[in-house]
């Protein structure tokens, strides 16, 4: 199973919107992006819903079906790890094994210099094709990298090995993340990782790495766009090289993590994917749900109620939400209306605060941001929600779709 060039993996907390998304991308299609879709959710994400992973499977399938799909799609086991994945085995083809948490974990040292006896290019002056100017790594840095990592690489290689175990090697994608911690891996620091996961045997075909500036959830990109601009393209050279010098799976492309909504970078990565001819894979998990809310409070009447309600107890519950979420949202508690004030909105009033429209200058990303953290709310309200979701379906449908066609497939993937 080999993933195509551009995939686009879209979240749906509460399993309503496969159509929806999947409309978006046969839009896309129509007019040129050759993207296939991957459905992703995680434990985490199942946890708080409180619904269990073949559910995702079903949704997917079933949206492949009613819309006549006739191309590949995938069920993405996101952020699993040995403890998670059983769950996922029998239901997904897609494994995004996330080997954060042992970043930084004490390495042995007699394999971590075993690993750079045995890979004696990494060290000094490497010249690789699209990088102005040669890397440079000492043994320091190496070494230095390798006990950051080495511990992460083969977790990441034990769970790989227990998947292909039950599903068989060749029947699923490998994902291999890296985004969930604090410093971003520079692109020396991949080589050096990429090497480590072909000596692990990974097949790898797409990685996750942190990249450098916030990537805070359901808001855009905040950081450095000219820096990041050269990570990306810097990376994207050292996946070549790597495929090239280590054997690693020829379609390996990068994965952008809280892909959604990074409107300023869009551009340039349209730009490294033009340039190069690289493939990409971008998640977009979150967005989906606050274009539910937005289609609640667009129908007016009860979803409108239902959109206030939402966040009058993400409001009162903004500590406990947050916290989990603490590296990935900026919230200004200054600039959160009051839920007094939420009461007395129009319908406008609520979509504008809310809809990703940075030019619109009611648009509230201390609103937005709170909201995408809310949807543990949603879950607790139960069938009053998911009802609600089916009543106000025209207007959600439209919402998710055009969102994710207009804001995220047609920037980066299709001429303007
Ligand atoms: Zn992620």
């Amino acid at each position: 199973m080999k993933i195509e060039k551009y995939s686009f993996g879209v979240g749906d907390r509460f399993a309503h919107q496969a159509k929806a998304q999947l409309k978006a991308i046969q839009l896309g299609a129509e007019a040129g992006a050759d993207i296939v879709p991957v459905w992703n959710k995680s434990h985490r994400e199942h946890t708080t819903i409180g619904s269990e992973p073949p559910s995702l499977r079903s949704a997917a399938d079933e949206a492949v079906q009613a819309l006549g799909w006739d191309r590949n799609y995938y069920v993405d086991a996101d952020h699993i790890n040995l403890d998670i994945v059983e769950g996922f085995l029998d239901c997904s083809d897609f494994f995004t094994i996330d080997v954060a948490d042992y970043i930084g974990q004490a390495a042995d040292p007699a394999a971590v210099s075993a690993f750079l006896d045995r890979h004696p290019e990494l060290v000094g002056s490497i010249e690789i094709p699209g990088i102005d100017g040669a890397i440079e790594i000492t043994r320091e840095y190496a070494e230095g990298v390798a006990n950051q990592f080495f511990k992460a690489v083969s977790e990441a290689g034990r769970i790989y090995r227990h998947i292909a175990e039950r599903k068989g090697e060749g029947n699923f994608v490998t994902e291999v993340s890296m985004d969930e911690t604090d410093a971003p891996q520079t692109p020396p620091d991949m080589l050096i990782i990429l090497a480590a996961i072909a000596d692990e045997k990974i097949p790898v075909q797409t990685i996750a790495p942190k990249f450098t500036g916030r990537f805070n959830k359901g808001v855009d990109y905040v950081g450095d766009v000219g820096q990041f601009e050269k990570e990306f393209n810097d990376d994207l050279a050292v996946i070549a090289h790597a495929i090239a010098q280590y054997g690693l799976p020829d379609n390996l492309k990068l994965s952008v993590h809280s892909g959604s909504d990074k409107f300023s970078i869009y551009a340039p990565i349209k730009r490294a994917l033009k340039d190069t001819g690289a493939g990409l894979h971008i998640k977009t998990a979150g967005t989906t749900w606050l274009e539910e809310l937005i289609g609640l409070a667009e129908a007016d009447g009860d979803g409108l109620v239902l959109a206030k309600d939402v966040y009058t107890q993400a409001l009162e519950n903004k500590e406990a939400l947050c916290a989990p979420y603490a590296s990935v949202i900026d919230v200004d508690d200054a600039a959160l209306p009051s839920a007094e004030a939420v009461a007395g909105w129009t319908a406008r009033q609520y979509v504008n605060a809310l809809r990703h429209d940075q030019g619109c200058p009611e648009f509230n990303p201390s609103f937005r941001q709170l909201l995408h953290v809310g949807y543990k709310v949603a879950a607790k309200l139960g069938d009053r929600y998911l009802n609600m979701l089916v009543e106000c379906e025209e207007s959600i449908t439209r919402n998710v779709c055009t969102n994710l066609f207009d804001r995220h497939i047609q920037p980066l993937f299709l001429d303007d």
